[in-house]
């Protein structure tokens, strides 16, 4: 019942415990209604499907996911169902030195997606991540640099960021917004785009005044396993947090490898663990999990036009 609006499943961590086919396994025993497989790279929409594929191979084949062959046909089927795709290009130093070729390479590739004759690779719903990042790309303005990094990468940065705004439009799609240490800037971006109503902040990381400011321009806000990393004396304003945001805007996400949720905080995260976010969440919200579960699916609905 569970969905995951933000996960990478290419570079999800194996280990004894967890394989690629174990979590997609684990997910649809669970009864996953939705998930979000999301790009980081003009070209890495082909490789992430192949990958589904092999998983979806092995798992068929009975190999690496611990249970019977029979089993998965059934796995496979409804991952297929639940699964997603969203592709984009973040905002690292070769592809905003490179942006122009790079944003001309994802439209080719989403429309090769869109033309696929296979309905797999047909479901792309979403452009993205990117956005801006002044953790990694610093800014300056707090006296980090980076060698690499000075102005006309900070304008070209958010020179990327717009012109993939701008392909989101002319293609009729939703935009996964990655916004680290830039919320007023990425929030000028956004407003200048018009393409507002179709944004997600996603992995939030900002206060209530700048929650106000993103949803006032229309955005959605995801949440992360970060959500529950909040010190002691931090707690009520968190909760305070989650429990501002509208029903109709909020989703839920883990950014698996990333960022697994407390008590699992430090361990490679999957998709499976969402379920601590959305204990968090839904708490805070006094509401229950599966409430909160059915609102996080019918937003996912309606922002990324599922079909089922
Ligand atoms: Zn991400």
């Amino acid at each position: 019942m569970l969905s995951d609006t933000h996960f990478h499943f290419r570079i999800l961590r194996e280990d004894e415990e967890w394989t690629r086919a174990k979590v997609l396994q684990e997910m649809a025993a669970a009864g996953f209604r939705f998930a979000l497989d999301i790009g980081t790279d003009a070209d890495d929409l082909p490789a992430r499907q192949d990958l589904f594929e092999q998983t979806f191979a092995l798992m068929e084949g009975g190999a690496g996911a611990n249970v019977q062959a029979g089993a998965n046909t059934q796995a496979v089927e409804a991952c297929k169902k639940f699964i997603y795709f969203s592709a984009g290009i973040w905002p690292d130093p070769d592809s905003i030195k490179n942006r122009a070729a790079c944003v001309e390479a994802l439209r080719k590739n989403i429309l090769a997606a869109r033309a696929s004759s296979a309905p797999f690779r047909k479901k792309l719903c979403a452009l993205g991540e990117c956005g801006l990042d002044h953790h990694w790309n610093p800014s300056g303005a707090d006296n980090r640099s980076q060698d690499d990094f000075d102005a006309a990468m900070i304008s070209g940065e958010r020179a990327l960021f717009l012109a993939q705004l701008e392909l989101a439009k002319e293609l009729d799609l939703p935009v996964i917004v990655h916004s680290r240490d830039a919320a007023a800037e990425t929030l000028e971006c956004v407003k200048e785009s018009g393409w507002g109503g179709r944004s997600v902040i996603h992995c939030y990381s900002y206060g209530q005044d700048e929650a106000r400011a993103f949803l006032d321009a229309g955005c959605m806000i995801s949440f992360s396993g970060s959500v529950t990393y909040a010190k002691k004396s931090k707690m009520e304003a968190m909760r305070g947090l989650l429990a501002y945001v509208p029903q109709d805007r909020i989703l839920l996400e883990t950014d698996a490898p990333y960022l697994a949720p407390v008590p699992l905080r430090g361990k490679p995260n999957n998709p499976t663990y969402i379920e601590w976010t959305y204990k968090a969440a839904a708490e805070a919200r006094g509401v229950g999990v599966e409430a909160l579960a059915q609102t996080v699916y019918e937003n996912s609905r309606a922002f990324f036009g599922l079909q089922e």
